[in-house]
């Protein structure tokens, strides 16, 4: 199975009560090989929900206790982004995941860039707190801005391998 963000399958968990799809997943929504999540509904956050930014920092530094999540009333919602980080790696290793494919720039799900902290679309290189938290475990994750026709196909007859 392939995890992929769930919003990017059209499903509406976005902080807004919005999706994001991505036309080259929604067209293979239905192959079998997709397992969708959203970290921050799994960390029991509701929908819809006040944006959340990492505080300067990125996933990385989150694990590392240096910076934290918060959301645009200042609460702090580190808690609830890493248990949701928790609960997709227990569901990664529980469907043998063979790849992630991520939303770019989320506080949990950007793969190369998160948002900086201001609110302000200014973005930092790096990743979320989920991504950070399955690539350390060695998932190879990819965001929608990184497929194309030819990798998603690759990714789809790797996952039929397995
Ligand atoms: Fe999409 Fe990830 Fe945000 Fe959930 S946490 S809405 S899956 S980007």
């Amino acid at each position: 199975m392939i995890l992929v963000s769930s919003c990017l399958l059209g499903n509406p968990a976005r902080f807004d009560g919005q999706s994001r799809p991505c036309s080259l997943l929604t067209k293979y929504r239905n192959s079998g090989h997709f397992l969708s999540v959203c970290p921050e509904c799994a960390g029991r956050l509701p929908i819809p929900r006040p944006p959340a930014e990492i505080q300067h920092g990125t996933g990385k530094s989150v694990w590392q206790k240096r910076c934290t999540v918060q959301d645009r009333n200042g609460l702090d919602v580190t808690a609830e982004f890493c248990q949701g980080a928790r609960i997709c790696a227990l569901l990664a290793q529980k469907h043998k995941i063979t790849a992630v494919i991520f939303k770019e720039r989320s506080p949990s799900c950007g793969v190369h860039a998160v948002y900086d902290g201001t609110f302000s679309k200014v973005t930092l290189p790096g990743q979320g707190v989920t991504a950070a938290y399955l690539q350390q475990l060695g998932y190879k994750l990819y965001s929608e801005e990184d497929l194309t026709e030819e990798l998603l196909q690759q990714l789809l007859a790797d996952d039929t391998e397995k």
